[in-house]
């Protein structure tokens, strides 16, 4: 059972406690309503490294909205940046994910082979 509790800021200066998921970062910003609480775990992120360059894909954290009047959004999900779109995933779905990015992977590789072959390197 978790006891941990947070107090949350609203921007009329009243505050709410709330309960807080231990995986929560414990960051919450002022809200202008109870609805717009987020929880949000470590974020974790692809980073790829190129001429001196850093590329981040793939963000993605635990996240919940205890307020949202979404029922599903008030359970935890993965929240992931997909496609420039920020997607909400259920465990299933984010084993969907890691495999795609298996294949792709696979597919970026006999890519490089393909281009190894062409004698770039
Ligand atoms: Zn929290």
């Amino acid at each position: 059972m978790n006891a941990k509790t947070v107090v949350i800021r609203l921007s009329d200066g009243g505050t709410a406690t709330a309960a807080e998921p231990d995986w929560c970062r414990g960051e919450h910003d002022v809200v202008d309503a109870l609805a717009d609480v987020l929880h949000d775990g470590q974020e974790i992120v692809a980073r790829i490294h190129l001429r001196g360059r850093t590329f981040e894909a793939l963000q993605a954290s635990l996240t919940q909205q205890p307020f949202a009047s979404d029922p599903a959004a008030r359970r935890p999900y993965v929240s992931a940046l997909i496609d420039g779109v920020w997607v909400r995933l259920d465990a299933g779905e984010v084993l969907e994910v890691a495999a795609a990015l298996e294949a792709h992977a696979g597919r970026l590789r006999a890519l490089g082979g393909e281009l190894a072959g062409l004698g770039r390197t």
